[in-house]
């Protein structure tokens, strides 16, 4: 079988190696698909601070069970499934406490661990979560950025009937603005610098999607929402301007979810945060119940991923992915590799 090897930054290698044998509580998985994420791109450009060479990618995956160890009940073959890349030590406070999201050893697969580039992939059964018969192997891809955007979205409590601003309209501000609508937000505003990106919000079915090279954050929140502004900021993009312009204009009192990687320090007022009593909350990765609720709003039809997908590469052209990502920055949202061909 095939599998993908990044030996250094921006130089991957497509090698032939054995399909693995599977341990008894293991299952052995097809890949079908697999999504590149900026954090890949990171990889890919030797500016992933946590990951060394060589490494195998993927972390956003969808796949058909092949066979599965003999301690295992709740898998099939021929069933489709989607993979969580967390590997932690179940031993650690966060980990003890059901939020291994926070493992304090996380290893993360694709990073840290070996990813799921490969024409098959043996893993722990419970790190394997079925999809729905009528699920696609696109969307099953998906299921992990939509995961990371159902977690985050709900560091907010319930969101039924809030009014919701999201800055940033990339792949996961994208489906952090959706996934608030398909759980219940009165009125979502996406801000992005890009028309392209916020075209594809609209189309998405986020009604206010505001391009702030335009018009002023701010008077966009008051045009929206009305003197009251929202009662929700989720910031996807993550660097001192947007966490800036987030801090100046939200509602006193109300809450900021910092979703993005942050891009390097910030300097951001404090003592506007404090003298306005804001929240300010981050959100990490997901948990087993995120991917359960995103499968289930992507199964209520609540959420359009497919807009979200910018082009497909057969496997052994991986390299060519980068590259036209490097060279389509600004009109790539989500590349899929399609592993088995
Ligand atoms: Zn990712
Ligand atoms: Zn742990």
């Amino acid at each position: 079988m095939l599998q993908q090897v990044m030996t250094a930054p921006g130089v991957i290698e497509i090698r032939e190696v054995p399909v693995p044998e599977i341990g008894a509580d293991q299952a052995l998985i097809r890949i079908e698909k697999v999504g590149i994420c900026g954090s890949d791109v990171h990889v890919y450009h030797g500016q992933h601070p946590f990951t060394k060479y060589p490494v195998t990618q993927g972390h956003e995956v969808s796949g058909v069970v092949d066979k599965v160890g003999s301690n295992v009940r709740d898998l099939r073959p021929g069933q489709k499934v989607t993979i969580e890349p967390q590997v932690v030590c179940g031993q650690c406070h966060p980990c003890r406490h059901g939020k291994y999201n926070l493992c304090e050893q996380l290893r993360v697969m694709g990073f840290q661990a070996p990813g799921t580039a490969a024409h098959f992939f043996a893993v722990d059964a419970a790190k394997v979560t079925p999809l729905p018969d009528s699920f696609s192997l696109e969307d099953g891809a998906m299921i992990e950025p939509l995961a990371v955007a159902v977690h985050a979205v709900k560091q907010a409590g319930d969101v039924k009937g809030k009014d919701v601003v999201v800055i940033g309209a990339g792949p996961i501000g994208n489906l952090v603005a959706q996934t608030a609508k398909g759980m219940g937000a009165r009125k979502v505003m996406i801000t992005d610098v890009s028309d392209f990106r916020l075209d594809i919000a609209r189309e998405c079915g986020i009604e206010e999607c505001v391009n702030t090279t335009k018009e002023a954050f701010g008077d966009a929140m008051v045009r929206v929402f009305g003197p009251d502004k929202a009662d929700l900021i989720y910031d996807c993009a993550g660097n001192n301007t947007t966490m800036g312009e987030a801090i100046a204009h939200a509602r006193k009192g109300s809450t900021i979810i910092l979703v993005a990687v942050f891009a390097g320090m910030a300097s951001i007022d404090l003592a506007v945060v404090n003298d306005h009593e804001l929240e300010i909350k981050s959100s990490m990765m997901y948990r087993h119940e995120d991917y359960l609720e995103a499968i289930r709003l992507v199964e209520q039809n609540r959420i359009n991923l497919r807009a979200l997908v910018s082009k497909r590469f057969p496997f052994r052209q991986y390299q060519d992915a980068y590259r036209h990502i490097d060279e389509h920055r600004e009109q790539t949202m989500k590349v899929l590799i399609n592993v088995q061909e």
